[in-house]
């Protein structure tokens, strides 16, 4: 694509992301401020008060904190990974979680490397992401299957099947929208902040789905070769955005 235009589409994302960002911090901190105006002209806070104020002052580090995992941190670092490792880390890390919610993992593992070119914690934060969807998918429990299998020879597919209560067909083009939500205590980043990084990897991100069915999540990746070198030279050698 002509780079003028690629970069003006990057500056209006980037344009329209600040805009919202400032808009859903700029809400809490008015709460924020209201109470503490309160406080100063009648001395009468209360727990309730209070309480609120917390829960606005995590909000704000929820936001905040989703944003930080876009910027990179100063040298971003691609390193040589097996999916299938990322991914059994972050497994156990949610397993709790899962088994409290009456959720039992299924896994069904390629048996060769699957080595990526990829940044540890931006790519675990995908999987972490998209894993507590599928949990809080689940209200009343069920099983949660992910695969690991390689593509077409020169890519690795991970598919995350719920059994959930589904997204609506005309609400799948809004996914990745920033701020679409529908739960209380959401933020509907996850899945923006998950589609960038992936992109980021040169891989894609596609979501299925199916009310009262479970929606499925294909994340698909390209190896490496034995050599380190990826097997789609055309999108260039190694070279992230
Ligand atoms: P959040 O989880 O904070 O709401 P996300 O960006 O992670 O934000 O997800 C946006 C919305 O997409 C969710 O509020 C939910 O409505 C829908 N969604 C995402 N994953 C699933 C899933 N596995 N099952 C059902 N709905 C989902
Ligand atoms: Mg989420």
């Amino acid at each position: 694509m002509d780079e003028l235009l690629r970069r003006s589409e990057k500056l209006t994302t980037v344009g329209q992301l600040a805009a919202g960002v400032a808009h859903e911090i700029r809400n809490p901190l008015t709460t924020l401020r209201g109470f503490l105006q309160l406080q100063l002209e009648t001395s009468k806070l209360n727990k309730m008060h209070v309480d609120l104020m917390l829960s606005e002052i995590d909000r704000i580090n929820l936001i905040v904190g989703e944003f930080l995992i876009l910027a990179k941190p100063q040298a971003a670092r691609f390193e040589e990974k097996d999916v299938r490792f990322i991914l059994g880390d972050v497994i156990s890390l949610l397993d709790s979680q899962a088994h409290l919610c009456n959720i039992e993992f299924l896994t069904a593992f390629e048996q060769a490397e699957c080595m990526i070119s990829c940044e540890e914690n931006q790519l675990k934060q995908v999987f972490i992401n998209v894993i507590k969807n599928a949990i809080e998918a689940m209200d009343s429990g069920g099983k949660l299957t992910i695969e690991v299998k390689h593509e077409a020879s020169n890519h690795v597919k991970v598919t995350i099947i719920d059994e959930g209560i589904g997204i609506p067909e005309e609400r799948i083009p809004m996914l990745g929208n920033p701020f679409y939500t529908d739960k209380d205590k959401g933020t509907g980043l996850g899945i923006m902040v998950s589609q960038r990084i992936i992109q980021s990897h040169q891989g894609t991100l596609e979501i299925k789905s199916k009310v009262g069915v479970g929606t499925i999540v294909m994340i698909t990746l390209p190896l490496l070769k034995p050599n380190g070198i990826m097997y789609n030279t055309y999108l260039g050698v190694n070279e992230h955005e």
